[in-house]
């Protein structure tokens, strides 16, 4: 579960041109316009974009505007909101359940679905380089590969003892919706069932009518960013799962970048700032993961990272 509020210091705090009564703060990797009145080291509750605050006296001053979202204020980016907080929960505390946060979700396109995601798979996501200072340190230098994100629908196309299935998000669609006919004339579904193994690949679709169809696709198609392995129970690492790829033919999310990590928000940041590799229209953004896997780490998504950095001149054009 994210932490979207939680309790943090406020590390910096910066004027704002031309502006007397606001100041901008920095806490944790985010920055965020807070009322005059802070100090340096203060602590407050931050909450974080794609939160819906609850209709209540806290949050009375956001006027019934519950869903936090990315603003530019005196032209200035400001990500979510902070809180004063006087009490003594250490920094790091998760406050999203005691202020009754929940997560915004985007409505699902509605479509015929059959079951649940398979529980045996990952669900895709990706969290937010801002909410991974340590993490990005301790993996500095480490050659990585950015990808450009995609914003359409999260596609998991999977093959297990003799069952293929096609799932958004959340369940597994029926073979007449246009996912799983979208899989099929791709090819990925003859893919994946002539294969020797049972895995997953999972993908964005996008095209028409899907989150607003910003790649201006006249077609519908799937762009593969992970490929995993149901029996080794773990993703295939970036440049094994690219060769895969390419030798059976599958379109892949387009490579923006080769580099060596930095733990600088900023310039990641600038990184994930341009246009689409399909068009004169600026990116949702980039992910980022290692390419080769990381000796030692050991996790759910087997041995990598990967984590996600929104171009914030996109996500203004979109008003989120
Ligand atoms: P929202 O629900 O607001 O659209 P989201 O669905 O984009 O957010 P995030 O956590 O912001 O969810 O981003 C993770 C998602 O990004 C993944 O679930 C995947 O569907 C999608 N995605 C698009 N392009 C890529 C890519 N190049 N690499 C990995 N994931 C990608
Ligand atoms: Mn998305």
């Amino acid at each position: 579960m994210r932490k979207l509020a939680s309790v943090q210091v406020i590390r910096d705090l910066l004027p704002i041109e031309n502006a007397d009564r606001i100041e901008l703060a920095h806490i944790e990797g985010f920055q965020c316009v807070v009322p005059k009145g802070y100090h340096v080291g203060d602590k407050v509750i931050y909450i974080e974009t794609d939160s819906i605050c609850p209709k209540n006296e806290t949050f009375a001053f956001l006027k019934g505007h519950s869903h936090i979202k990315l603003q530019k204020i005196r032209g200035v980016y400001s990500q979510g909101i902070a809180l004063e907080y006087h009490g003594d929960a250490p920094v790091g505390t998760d406050m999203t359940k005691e202020l009754g946060i929940v997560k915004y979700e985007p409505p699902e396109q509605p479509m015929d679905t059959i079951e649940a995601f398979p529980w045996y798979i990952p669900k895709t996501d990706e969290v937010r380089a801002q909410n991974i200072p340590e993490l990005l340190t301790k993996y500095k230098g480490v050659p990585c590969y950015a990808t450009e994100k995609l914003d359409g629908s999260s596609c998991t196309i999977y093959r297990n003892k003799g069952h293929i299935g096609v799932c958004t998000r959340k369940r597994e669609v029926d073979n007449t919706s246009l996912m799983f006919r979208t899989a099929e004339k791709q090819g990925l579904l003859d893919f994946i069932s002539n294969l020797d193994k049972d895995i997953a690949i999972q993908g964005e679709f996008v095209g028409p009518k899907q989150q607003g169809n910003h790649l201006h696709l006249p077609e519908h198609h799937i762009y593969v960013f992970s490929v995993y392995d149901i029996t080794k129970q773990g993703y295939f690492d970036q440049d094994t799962m690219g060769l895969f790829l390419n030798f059976h033919n599958v379109d892949t999310v387009p490579l923006v970048n080769e580099f060596a990590l930095t733990d600088n928000i900023d310039e990641l940041v600038k990184m994930a700032i341009g246009n689409s590799t399909f068009g004169n229209f600026p990116r949702e953004g980039i992910v980022i993961r290692p390419i080769e896997p990381i000796e030692g780490l050991q996790g759910f998504l087997g041995n990598r990272f990967s984590f996600k950095v929104i171009n914030p001149e996109y996500q203004m054009k979109k008003g989120e």
